[in-house]
């Protein structure tokens, strides 16, 4: 990966690089006109010096050469050129450079091109290689005269290599003050840098807070400028964000809360029919996890209904098998924008069973009531019809009708029972009761009948057997029920016995008989509504099969257990427990 600089790095090298870039130019253009300006000031001086050193030989070219080169001489010592006089012939009569002797061998320099052009125009320069003393020079010529008179010339000489010298000292002196001006402009450039990137960096750092879900960081204010109109404007994005993003976790939680708690199951599906959420209503009801999540609706409930309803949104009810048969009330909804459908699964198995129940409750009623009346409806047209009936036949007649009678008259009060049992259960009114005086209470009360079949009812009742809280008149009626049954149902001179005892909590009350008892596979739906083991039998005695369910019923209201045991031939016991007090 290429490190890339931070971004006050990159604006300070940015900033550094321009100003590198513009003493860069500076010193180019300075390179570019300065030498040559040198050059014209250095020849400048050099034809003034040629001028005055003209002066000083006006006079004296015609004095001997070793005056004229001590002059030469002497010049060359005070302005640091190289002086070479000529005569009008061009031959050398004096040389700064050279000893007096010398001179004869120099050559003439009649033709060397800017003595030619002084001879012409009164002064001339050339830029050449000098044989005599060996370097590059840059050479001066002056024409001396007296009048028209042509005596001879002076030229002046300065090395190049001075001027080069010189050139290169003052570009060295100005890339030197460029360096010092760069060095001294970096703090300024770094401080300038920083001013311009750091805000820039800390709304970069803002911005990526915010895209991660973090809207804690406000900018500081930067005083005027566009930059802090940028600063207050994401300021003023990240709390209207943060307001915005709140609303919507809540309305979100809000809604979680709405579905997790529903009692209905919710299914949402998307435009493909695949499962995008589930309650955990319907979790529970079907046992689902997430892994159901992004399945398609007909693989995971495999009922054809789903997919219609997914397909046509509405409701209908459909069977599922969960494992056990559940019946729901299914109503699909699409949601907008085409983004898929809501299924809402309603159980109404419970209203489904209660419905059944209720559909043969009404039917064993209506049965029950049909068969006593259709036997008196039977005798009273028998009376009226056969007249005159003997005064014994019509008044056996008269005796069945008033037994069946008894037998639809303690129907319908058993059903009132269940049905004030049914609608008020709160109305039970609580006290303290003694079973043992409770018992004795019933037993009196039955007595009449246990004689009639001389049977001996027995109560084994300890004396501290504690009080239980129920509704007096109400335990009387379960207490009646279960010893009219025992003297129904048991042998004549059989034994009828009644116990209690504490077990935990609770206080357990037993009738026990010798009677017929009942086999395993009725024990448990004797206290069904109309179940008998022998219906006949029971018709006979004057039984609606509705008395075991009444205790149980009452039992129950009061938070207690009924349960019966019994072993055929040798007889039943029919227990109730209660909660102690
Ligand atoms: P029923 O009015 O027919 O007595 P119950 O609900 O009181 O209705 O009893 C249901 C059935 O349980 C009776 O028909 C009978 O077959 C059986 N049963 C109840 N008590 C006894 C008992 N003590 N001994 C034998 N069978 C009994």
């Amino acid at each position: 990966m290429i490190h890339r600089p931070s971004l006050p790095w990159r604006w300070f090298l940015g900033l550094a690089a321009l100003l590198a870039a513009l003493l860069l130019v500076v010193n180019l253009a300075l390179r570019l006109t300065l030498p040559a300006y040198l050059r014209d000031t250095i020849r400048h001086d050099l034809t003034r010096s040629a001028w005055l050193a003209q002066g000083n030989f006006v006079g004296l070219l015609a004095a001997s050469p070793t005056e004229i080169n001590q002059r030469a001489h002497q010049l060359a010592g005070t302005t640091g050129l190289r002086i070479t006089i000529l005569n009008a012939t061009g031959n050398v009569i004096g040389e700064s450079s050279a000893p007096v002797s010398e001179l004869p061998n120099i050559g003439n320099h009649l033709t060397r091109p800017e003595v030619q052009q002084a001879m012409r125009d009164g002064i001339g320069w050339d830029k050449r290689y000098s044989a005599t003393v060996k370097e590059e020079m840059l050479y001066v010529a002056v024409a001396v005269r007296t009048g028209d008179q042509l005596q001879g010339f002076v030229r002046v000489a300065l090395p190049l290599v001075e001027v080069r010298r010189t050139v290169a000292h003052v570009e060295r002196t100005i890339a030197f003050a460029s360096l010092l001006v760069g060095l001294a402009m970096l703090p300024v450039v770094f401080v300038l840098s920083r001013r311009v990137s750091e805000p820039i960096a800390e709304m970069r750092q803002m911005a990526t807070r915010v895209a991660a879900g973090d809207f804690s960081r406000r900018l500081p204010s930067l005083g005027h400028g566009e930059l802090n109109d940028l600063g207050r404007a994401l300021n003023a994005m990240a709390t209207q964000l943060d307001g915005r993003l709140r609303e919507l976790d809540k309305e979100k939680a809000d809604l979680a809360a709405i579905l997790a708690g529903m009692a209905e199951g919710v299914l949402v599906a998307d435009a493909a029919g695949k499962i995008r959420l589930l309650n955990r209503t319907l979790r529970q009801l079907f046992e689902l996890t997430d892994d159901a999540l992004g399945k398609s609706v007909l693989a995971v409930f495999r009922k054809v209904e789903l997919d219609q309803l997914l397909k046509e949104p509405g409701s209908r009810e459909v069977v599922f098998l969960t494992p056990v048969e559940r019946v729901f009330t299914v109503n699909a909804a699409p949601l907008s924008g085409q983004a898929g459908t809501v299924i809402v699964f309603h159980d109404i198995t419970r209203l489904k069973q209660l419905e059944s129940l209720r559909k043969d409750f009404v039917a064993n009623v209506s049965h029950e009531l049909r068969t006593p009346l259709s036997i008196i409806k039977g005798y009273i047209e028998t009376l009226l019809e056969e007249q005159p009936t003997d005064p014994a036949t019509a008044r056996q007649f008269l005796g069945v009708a008033q037994k069946h009678t008894r037998q639809l008259e303690a129907l319908v009060e058993d059903l009132l029972s269940i049905s004030a049992l049914e609608s008020q259960q709160a109305r039970l009114s609580f006290g303290s009761v003694d079973l043992r005086e409770l018992a004795s209470m019933v037993a009196e009360e039955l007595a009449g009948q246990a004689r009639d079949k001389q049977m001996t009812v027995g109560m084994a009742l300890p004396a501290d057997l504690p009080a239980v809280r129920a509704d007096r008149q109400r335990l009387s009626q379960v207490l009646t029920n279960l010893l009219q049954n025992a003297i129904k149902y048991t042998q004549p001179a059989g034994q009828i016995n009644m116990t209690g005892r504490v077990v935990g909590n609770e206080v357990e009350f037993c009738v026990a008989d010798n009677g017929p008892g009942i086999a395993a596979e009725h024990l448990l739906r004797v206290f069904e509504r109309f179940y008998r083991v022998d219906k006949a039998r029971s018709r006979e005695l004057g039984g609606t099969g509705l008395g075991l369910s009444i205790v149980k019923h009452i039992v129950q209201a009061h938070g207690g257990r009924v349960w019966a045991e019994s072993v055929v031939g040798q007889g039943s016991k029919f227990y109730f427990a209660l909660p102690k007090t």
